[in-house]
C-alpha cells in the first residue's frame, strides 16, 4: 500500500485536506500566500493536494477560504 506517500499529499505541519470534500474549486490555490497547494486534475477525478508542504506557514487561509470544508486546521494536543 502507498499509505504513507498519499498522507503527505493531504497534509502540512499545520493542516489536512479530506479530497472527498473538495470540489475543485481552485480558490485554495490562489487564497495560498505560500504556493503549496496544487491540483488533481483528470477529467474524472479533480481535487486539490499539497504539493510544497515544507513551506506551509499555518495562516490557515485555505481553511478559511474552502466554501467545502475540505481544508482543516491540524489541532496540537
Ligand atoms: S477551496 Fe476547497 S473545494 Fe476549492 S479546490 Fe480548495 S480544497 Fe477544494
Ligand atoms: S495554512 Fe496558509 S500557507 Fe498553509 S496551505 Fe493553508 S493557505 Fe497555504
Amino acid at each position: 500500500m502507498k499509505h504513507n506517500k498519499s498522507i503527505e499529499r493531504i497534509r502540512t505541519p499545520y493542516v489536512w485536506l479530506n479530497p472527498r470534500k473538495c470540489k475543485a474549486c481552485w480558490a485554495c490555490l490562489d487564497a495560498c500566500p505560500s504556493k503549496v497547494i496544487g491540483k488533481v486534475s483528470f477529467l474524472w477525478h479533480r481535487h486539490a493536494l499539497t504539493v510544497n508542504s515544507g513551506a506551509c506557514t499555518g495562516c490557515l487561509k485555505c481553511v478559511k477560504t474552502c466554501s467545502a470544508g475540505a481544508f482543516n486546521k491540524i489541532s496540537k494536543t
